[in-house]
C-alpha cells in the first residue's frame, strides 16, 4: 500500500462463513477450519463470521439440508423427510443482512446449500439432483443485496490468480468505502480514487479504463452520487476481471513511460527485459514490478507515487510472487 492510503485500522471487516473459522457450526458439529483465512488473512481482515444456519434456529447438530424444488420455487428442506425451514432461514436472513454493509468483502463456504456461491446442487421432490447450478440460500442474498461487495469462496482461494484478485478488489474497494463512500463523497475524493487507481484500472479492463475516465471529466452533468454510482460499478466490474501477462505488460509499459525521462538507459534495458521475461511466463510479477518500484523511488514522479497498481495490497501477502 502507498503511505497515502492505510487500509482500515484494526483491519478491514470481511464477512466469513463462521465454519471456516473453526467454529463447530457444521450440521455434524464439525467445522471447515482454513488455516489461509486465520493464519494469513487475519493479519490485515478483521473477520466477522455468520452461520446462517444456526441464526435460523437449526441449532448443532442438526440434520442435513438441501435446495429442493417445489412448484417452480426453491426451498430449503432437510434432505430426509419434507422438514422445510425456507421461511426460518429467510427471516434470519433479512435480520442479518442489514448488518453486514459495512463490510469489504465476503468469503464464503463452498458446496453449502447456505453459503455455497456456484454449483450448488438442487433437488426433486424425489430428492434427485436436478440441476447443479444453484447458488446457496445466504450467498444469493447476500450478492443481491450487495452486488459490488467482492465475494469468494474459499477454496477458489487455492487458485493463485483467484485469490491475488479477490484481495486486490477487498482493498480497492476498502479504499473506496473509507475515501469516496458517503459523508466523503466529493468531486475531489472522486477524482483522487480514480486517479490512485488508473494503472489497475488499465491492467484489468482498457474498456472500462476508457469509459471510465470520460465518465468523471463532466462531474457538472449529473448529481455526483449518480456519477460516483455508475463509476463505482464500472470499476468494480473492470477488478473482478483477472489481469492476463499482456494486460499487466500493456500497464507496465505505460507506467515506464512515465519514468523513461529519467532513468539510465541500463536500468530500462533490465526493466524491458524483465517484463518481457514476464510476459512469457518465466518469472512472476514481481519482478518487473519490484525494479519500477525502485525506479519510481529513485525519480518520485508524483503521479506515479500514488499509483496503487505499483503495491495494491501488503508485500507481505506475497501474492505477486505467484501470477
Ligand atoms: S457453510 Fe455456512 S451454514 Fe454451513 S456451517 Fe458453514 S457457516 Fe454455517
Amino acid at each position: 500500500m502507498t503511505a497515502e492510503q492505510p487500509p482500515s485500522a484494526g483491519g478491514i471487516p470481511v464477512g466469513i462463513s463462521a465454519c471456516l473459522l473453526g467454529r463447530e457450526v457444521r450440521h455434524d458439529g464439525g467445522h471447515k477450519h482454513s488455516r489461509y483465512c486465520t493464519g494469513v488473512l487475519s493479519r490485515y481482515f478483521d473477520f466477522q463470521p455468520l452461520c446462517p444456519e444456526l441464526e435460523a434456529g437449526l441449532g448443532v447438530p442438526r440434520p442435513a439440508i438441501h435446495l429442493r424444488e417445489r412448484d417452480g420455487n426453491l426451498h430449503v428442506t432437510e434432505t430426509r423427510g419434507e422438514a422445510d425451514h425456507t421461511a426460518a432461514m429467510d427471516a434470519a436472513i433479512a435480520r442479518a443482512l442489514p448488518g453486514l454493509a459495512h463490510l469489504r468483502g465476503y468469503i464464503l463456504m463452498a458446496k453449502s446449500p447456505s453459503c455455497g456461491m456456484d454449483r450448488i446442487k438442487v433437488h426433486n421432490a424425489d430428492g434427485q439432483v436436478v440441476r447443479r447450478d444453484g447458488r446457496g440460500r445466504f450467498a444469493e442474498a447476500l450478492m443481491a443485496a450487495y452486488p459490488l461487495m467482492p465475494v469468494e469462496e474459499e477454496g477458489r482461494l487455492n487458485d493463485d490468480g483467484l485469490r491475488e484478485n479477490f484481495i486486490e478488489r477487498v482493498f480497492a474497494y476498502d479504499d473506496w468505502r473509507q475515501n469516496v463512500a458517503g459523508d466523503q463523497l466529493s468531486a475531489r475524493s472522486l477524482i483522487a480514487f480514480h486517479t490512485r487507481h488508473k494503472f489497475q484500472l488499465l491492467a484489468h479492463s482498457e474498456k472500462h479504463y476508457r469509459q471510465l475516465g470520460p465518465l468523471l471529466s463532466d462531474l457538472k452533468a449529473a448529481p455526483l452520487a449518480d456519477i460516483a454510482g455508475r463509476y463505482l460499478e464500472g470499476f468494480m466490474a473492470a477488478m473482478a476481471r483477472q489481469v492476463s501477462r499482456g494486460a499487466h505488460m500493456n500497464a507496465m509499459l505505460h507506467l515506464l513511460g512515465y519514468l523513461k525521462g529519467t532513468m539510465p538507459e541500463a536500468d530500462k534495458t533490465v526493466l524491458l527485459e524483465q517484463i518481457e521475461a514476464y510476459r512469457r511466463g518465466e518469472v512472476p510479477l514481481v519482478v518487473p514490478m519490484t525494479l519500477l518500484r525502485m525506479a519510481q523511488r529513485r525519480e518520485p514522479v508524483d503521479y506515479l507515487r500514488v499509483q496503487q497498481y505499483l503495491a495494491p495490497y501488503p508485500d507481505e501477502l506475497g501474492l505477486r510472487n505467484r501470477v
